[in-house]
């Protein structure tokens, strides 16, 4: 029985978080991987739970001993997963990292036995409808997260797994799953 690396992804508003940390919730063998970042917390944001907030030096000093997974640049900011904590913890359980896809297809390549799961909208229309009546963002912001959503849906192919968030119950289900099929 081995533990399993998980890189779960998907458009924003899709889900992805209440499914991992409800299955992190439910399960002892399973833990989500917390990021370092460089960008300052937000409200509320704890440093160690949300993120590991780092100076930028302090980051530029782990990029250089190696310590990432993976790491990227957003928004300005520095974001990487710590490749320590990964290794350590799958010696005694199964890590999900809730990435972008970027950040999953570069978490495969330095670690090929991850496994990528792809949180798709029931409706792509759906989907839109949602993040255009939230109305917290501009036109242009707006188009900027539709080009994005598109362009992460289209990189379906390149995961080992889709789950569609038809209903939570069964979205939760079928990571489970996965990650026992990989464990054995
Ligand atoms: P936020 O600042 O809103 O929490 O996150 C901004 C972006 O950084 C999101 O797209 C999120 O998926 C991405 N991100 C968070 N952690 C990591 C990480 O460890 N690696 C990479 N590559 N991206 C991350």
């Amino acid at each position: 029985m081995k533990n399993v690396l998980v890189a779960v992804s998907g458009p924003s508003g899709v889900g992805k978080g209440t499914i991992v940390k409800t299955l992190v919730a439910r399960r002892e063998d399973v833990v989500e991987s917390i990021s370092c970042t460089t960008r300052a917390p937000r409200n509320g944001e704890q440093h160690g739970r949300e993120y590991y907030f780092l100076t930028k030096e302090d980051f530029l000093h782990r990029i250089a001993q190696d310590d990432f997974l993976e790491y990227d640049e957003h928004f300005g900011n520095y974001y990487g997963t710590p490749k320590s904590f990964v290794k350590e913890t799958l010696k005694t359980k199964s890590v999900i990292l809730e990435i972008d896809v970027v950040g999953a297809l570069n978490a495969k390549k330095a670690f090929p036995e991850c496994r990528l799961v792809m949180i798709a909208p029931p409706s792509l229309e759906e989907l839109k409808r949602r993040l255009i009546s939230r109305n917290s963002e501009t036109e242009e912001e707006i188009e900027g997260r539709l080009a994005r959503l598109e362009y992460e849906l289209a990189q379906k192919d390149k995961y080992d797994y889709v789950i569609v968030n038809d209903d939570l119950e069964e979205a939760i289900e079928a990571l489970a799953k996965i990650i026992d099929d990989n464990k054995a």
